[in-house]
């Protein structure tokens, strides 16, 4: 399986992962976050309710889901709905490295199978990109540092 993509090369490398433009409507980087390793900032500003980028990756069975969830430190799934997964780090648009926020500046659409991000609110540029995991309340408790002033303390919903 060719799984070597311009994003895992430069992880490997150890420098920064890039956005893959044809997936983003909008200027947006990647570079170092306060919230969690990387993350992913607008340099433009975006208005309300527009499509920021597209979440893409290899698209997974359910038992390959767990698979990888059991086996990876660092993952980035994205469930499409209870039966397929996106996993971001292969083939990912960058997408995937949008951080976990409480009060997130984006939302996630599925749109005729696409995960698309949408800006919630009208964004300035050099602002994080944030959206609002919702991990299930019945998977492993993670705990979020988001920083926000409604944190609910948990990435997962209560
Ligand atoms: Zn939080």
């Amino acid at each position: 399986m060719a799984s070597s993509t311009a994003a895992t090369k430069k992880a490997a490398n150890g420098s920064t992962p890039q956005i893959d433009p044809r997936y983003a409507c909008f200027k947006i980087k990647i570079a170092p976050s306060k919230i969690h390793r990387w993350g992913v900032y607008t340099t433009e500003d975006i208005p309300a309710r527009r499509k920021v980028v597209e979440y893409i990756g290899e698209r997974i069975n359910r038992r390959e889901t767990k698979r990888r969830a059991d086996s990876s430190e660092m993952i980035y799934l994205f469930t499409l709905d209870p039966y397929w997964t996106i996993d971001g780090s292969v083939n990912g648009s960058g997408a995937q490295y949008i951080n976990h926020c409480c009060e997130p500046n984006l939302v996630a659409r599925i749109i005729k199978g696409h995960i698309i991000y949408m800006s919630l609110r009208a964004i300035k540029k050099g602002e994080e990109l944030t959206v609002d995991y919702h991990f299930d309340k019945k998977v492993e408790r993670v705990p979020c540092g988001c920083g926000a002033p409604t944190c609910r303390g948990t990435i997962n919903v209560l």
